[in-house]
């Protein structure tokens, strides 16, 4: 169980019981939420949460690097407390998106950086399909 108060608090940011619950909720789900979804599965047990709340301190745990922002395409932002690099597969039926595994992605950068004679900071490998819940359907 990571204790989520000595997280914040290694990053220097100032503890509150709002961004304890922002930061505890991404950590325990691999659905990679919208602000909106953290939004709207915060505001039950956490009544005075705003949306505006939620956007700002995803904003400042983006910076510290505390997670990390996806944009797949959907017209919204995803975000993710696994910070490791790893790829993603998006349902283009559900809307869903899935970790999964790869082998040789940092091959892959420098192959990029190589090529293009950039310094690369960041990447997101993002691949779309039907995933297995939808084939039924
Ligand atoms: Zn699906
Ligand atoms: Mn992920």
């Amino acid at each position: 169980m990571i204790k989520i108060t000595e997280v914040l608090r290694k990053k220097g940011l100032k503890v509150t019981p709002q961004r304890i619950a922002i930061y505890a909720m991404l950590s325990n789900t691999k659905s990679h939420p919208s602000a909106e979804e953290i939004y709207k599965a915060l505001m039950p047990t956490n009544p005075t949460i705003s949306l505006a709340t939620v956007y700002k301190t995803l904003d400042i745990f983006k910076t510290t690097g505390l997670v990390h922002e996806l944009s797949v395409g959907n017209g919204r932002s995803n975000y993710d407390a696994n910070v490791l690099v790893h790829p993603h597969i998006v349902c283009t039926k559900c809307g869903k998106i899935y970790d999964f595994e790869i082998q040789g992605l940092n091959s892959l950068r420098n192959q990029v950086a190589n090529q293009t004679d950039f310094i690369v900071e960041s990447e997101q490998l993002t691949f779309y399909g039907t995933c297995p819940d939808c084939q039924k359907n």
